[in-house]
Order: C-alpha cells, then sequence, then structure tokens
C-alpha cells in the first residue's frame, strides 16, 4: 500500500470506533467481490479525466483538496453526519461554528453569522435573499464581468437586477455604477473579490464612496478571490481593496475553490447577525445568538454534509488562516506564478496579454490581424497543448469593447476574442511555468505553420 493516507485513515477509524458500540465497516464475502468489481470498474471510467492534481493541468478553476482534508471528509463518511441540527451533527456542528469564526476573522468580522453551504451559488443566493428582504423593492446590481448567477438568482428570488459595465481593467465601472445609482432604486451592490473569467477586484474604495451618498447595502462576492485576503504580495492597489472588505454587510467565500477542500464546500458570511431572524421558522430569535444555535435555524438548504465541515476544520488546523503562514505563502506563490507568466508574455511581441493578473488567473492571446483570426489560433492552441504536450488550458471569450489600447492595431471584426486562459492555483505552478512555457512556444510555432 503505497497511500499513506489510507494507513492513517485506517489508524483513525480505529479510534472513531472506541466510541460506539458498533461500527458500520463489516462487508459480507458476498458482497465484497461484488462491490470491488463495480469499484474496479468506477475507477477504470474515471480515468476518464483531465489531470486535475498535476500542475499540467493549469486550465480552469480546479485545486485538489489537501490529504488533510481527503482522510478527515472519508473518516467523517462513517458517521456521516447532516449539520442540518445539532442532533443529526453534534460534534460537526461545533466544527462548523468554529471554522465559521476563522473565515469571519479573516475580514475583521467577530460577531458575524454565518454557515457553509453546498457551493458559491446557494451561499450567493442566501446573501441576495436576505439582500432582498432588506430592500423589497430595489435592484441588485453586478458588473458585466461578475459570475451569471447573480443574474439569474435575482430572477429566482424575483428582484430586478441590473448589469453594470466593466470598464477596459475588468472592473466594474464607477461611471456606469454611478449613473444606475442616482435613479434611486437600487438596494444592493454585489461587489466581485477575483472575477471568475480572468481574476480582477472592482474598486471597494470608490464603491464606498458612493455608499455615502446612496446608501446601498454591499455584498462581496468573493468565492473566488476571498482566500487572498491573506496574501502580501499582491499590488498596493488590491490590497487596498482587500482591506476593505470588512466595511462589507455579506461575503462569500468558496472553500472547495481555494480553500483546498473537495467540492461541496461554499460559505456565507453576513456582518450583522441580525439578519438571522429572516431565516426564523419556529424559534424565537434570540435562539440566533445562543450557544446551541441549531445550523439548520440559519441556513436555507436542510440537509448539509457534516463531512465539509469536519474536513474544512481538519485543514484549518493543519494550515491556520494567518498572513504570512504556510497557507498565505501558497496563495503568494499562485500569484507569483501568474506573474511570471504575465512577464514571460511581455517578453514576446507577437504574444498580447489582457492585463496584468491581480490575482492567480493570467489570460493573453497570440497576436493576428483580427480578432476573429486570433480566436481562431487560441482554440488551435488549446488543442494542441492538450493533445500533443498534455498541457490543460482554458479558453475565454471576452467582450470586444472591454479590450484596452494594446489592442489598438487589431481589426474588431467580432463582438467578442477568444483568448488563452490559465488558473495558476496551485503553489506548484510557480516552479512549473518554465515549463508551460516551453510548451506554449512550441505551440505557437506549429500553429503558425500549419
Ligand atoms: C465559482 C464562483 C461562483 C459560483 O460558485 P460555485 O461554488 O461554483 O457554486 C460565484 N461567484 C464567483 C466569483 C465564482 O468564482
Amino acid at each position: 500500500m503505497d497511500q499513506t493516507d489510507l494507513i492513517i485513515l485506517e489508524k483513525a477509524i480505529q479510534k472513531l470506533k472506541l466510541g460506539f458500540d458498533s461500527f458500520p465497516d463489516s462487508l459480507t464475502e458476498n458482497n465484497q467481490k461484488r462491490i470491488e468489481e463495480i469499484i474496479l470498474n468506477v475507477a477504470e471510467r474515471l480515468q476518464n479525466n483531465y489531470p486535475y492534481f498535476q500542475p499540467n493541468y493549469a486550465g480552469q478553476m480546479l485545486k485538489p483538496p489537501h490529504a488533510i482534508a481527503r482522510i478527515a471528509y472519508m473518516l467523517s463518511l462513517y458517521i456521516n453526519p447532516n449539520n442540518h441540527a445539532l442532533d443529526g451533527g453534534m460534534e460537526s456542528s461545533k466544527m462548523e461554528k468554529e471554522v465559521i469564526v476563522k473565515l469571519a476573522a479573516m475580514f475583521g468580522w467577530q460577531n458575524s453569522l454565518g454557515h457553509l453551504t453546498s457551493g458559491g451559488t446557494f451561499a450567493n443566493l442566501e446573501a441576495l435573499w436576505i439582500a432582498g428582504k432588506l430592500h423589497p423593492n430595489k435592484k441588485i446590481v453586478a458588473s458585466e464581468l461578475a459570475h451569471y448567477t447573480h443574474q439569474r438568482i435575482s430572477s429566482v428570488l424575483g428582484l430586478s437586477f441590473e448589469q453594470v459595465e466593466s470598464d477596459q481593467s475588468g472592473k466594474m465601472d464607477m461611471g456606469c455604477l454611478e449613473k444606475i445609482l442616482s435613479n434611486g432604486d437600487v438596494g444592493t451592490v454585489v461587489v466581485t473579490f477575483g472575477t471568475t473569467g480572468i481574476g480582477s477586484i472592482d474598486p471597494m474604495t470608490e464603491i464606498l464612496e458612493l455608499q455615502k451618498k446612496y446608501h446601498f447595502r454591499i455584498h462581496i462576492d468573493a468565492a473566488y478571490g476571498g482566500y487572498y485576503v491573506l496574501a502580501d504580495n499582491l499590488s498596493a492597489n488590491t490590497k487596498e481593496q482587500y482591506s476593505l472588505m470588512t466595511k462589507a454587510d455579506s461575503i462569500v467565500i468558496d472553500p472547495h475553490k481555494h480553500g483546498l477542500q473537495p467540492y461541496g464546500c461554499g460559505c456565507i458570511l453576513f456582518k450583522n447577525p441580525e439578519v438571522g431572524q429572516f431565516y426564523k421558522h419556529d424559534s424565537p430569535y434570540t435562539y440566533f445568538s445562543s450557544d446551541e444555535l441549531h445550523l439548520g435555524e440559519i441556513s436555507l438548504e436542510c440537509s448539509r454534509a457534516g463531512a465539509s465541515a469536519v474536513g474544512l476544520w481538519a485543514t484549518i488546523e493543519m494550515f491556520p488562516l494567518f498572513k504570512k503562514g504556510e497557507f498565505a505563502k501558497n496563495l503568494e506563490n499562485c500569484h507569483l506564478a501568474a506573474i511570471k507568466l504575465y512577464q514571460l508574455i511581455l517578453t514576446d511581441n507577437k504574444l498580447i496579454p489582457l492585463l496584468e493578473p491581480e490575482l492567480d488567473i493570467v489570460v493573453w492571446a497570440v497576436k493576428a490581424s483580427t480578432l476573429s483570426k486570433i480566436s481562431k489560433i487560441s482554440n488551435q492552441i488549446f488543442h494542441l497543448a492538450a493533445k500533443k504536450y498534455n498541457l490543460h488550458l482554458a479558453l475565454i471569450n471576452y467582450p470586444t469593447k472591454l479590450l484596452n489600447s494594446d489592442w489598438n492595431n487589431v481589426d474588431k471584426d467580432a463582438n467578442y476574442v477568444t483568448c488563452l486562459r490559465s488558473c495558476l492555483m496551485k503553489p506548484e505552478h510557480l516552479d512549473f511555468v518554465d515549463e508551460l512555457w516551453a510548451i506554449l512556444e512550441k505551440c505557437k510555432g506549429e500553429v503558425e505553420s500549419i
């Protein structure tokens, strides 16, 4: 057995067993055979995936869960706690409350209310649901590069939604925002920290200035970028925006994106715990601030995996959420990897970077006379890199009107341009950038000669 994580898991199962008279472990001889047969078939089928956990997977937002999260999650499956109510997941509910306190503390919040969710979508849904309760007849606005989920969620909630244009730096356009605000019907501005496409951060400094005049609620969607609040090496302007996250009313962060967790782990945080009253079904408000809070009383989802809380709790024990800690350093290395790739792109006059990466997402293209030719080359490189060199990148369709002056000499013959995109989310990516670059150079040469 060379999977040492299974050795630890086995030890932990023995320990867990001591707490119970019996344990759900024994397979009968009959079903053991059948289970093995099916599981081996599953293993074969699962070979049909990209190598998400390797550095040469440098495409979409995928980051492997840390071994500690995997082991803790698997261990808790033998109990299968349900964090809907204390009765269903006694210790895992406590763990959930503990991790919520730690996540909120990253943003300087102390008496906030929050819980884990199945993911960022549901967490954002809860944030906008509360926003709608507080401002029932007012609009939700989010930038053009915000996650598409906000528009859809608003529609599910029956709230009106308006898109704010983005500017050529990929951030919410302040002129456009103020124009919309001046109609007086905006209840909540969704501010994105780490847009899914390019990792840009909306200008919180200026949004807070506008808030003084127009009095809206601020919801920060930091599903992707939230943990970067711990990083020390971002640009001065980006760091300033992060330092202002504390002024938001609600924040979404996804432990299953940058927090080393398996899928099924998002988080919603509300600065003011009194919003708990909107979740109320049977219980009086005082219930919400008592130590014996049932998480089901402050969550729209009922049954939720206690295993997610256990996995996250164990991970945070190992990697405390501190600036300059190991976890923070690993994020800093992801940003460094992105900057390194960006600088290599700048050295090559046949390439155009989209923007300097604020976090760890790099977007670029090979120069050509028209946007449609550029799009075609991006597609070719994307396929060639994967097929021939086992390098997995991603593509993004970027709106033409958001392209900056670097693109002045390109004929704008389409409404969008397809660029190459790479999420350098793994700390190993820093060492991998040179290899990635070498493969890109080869692909570029081969595509040019096609
Ligand atoms: C990923 C993401 C979401 C959606 O979260 P899921 O966990 O995929 O449901 C929302 N907003 C942003 C900015 C994201 O990056």
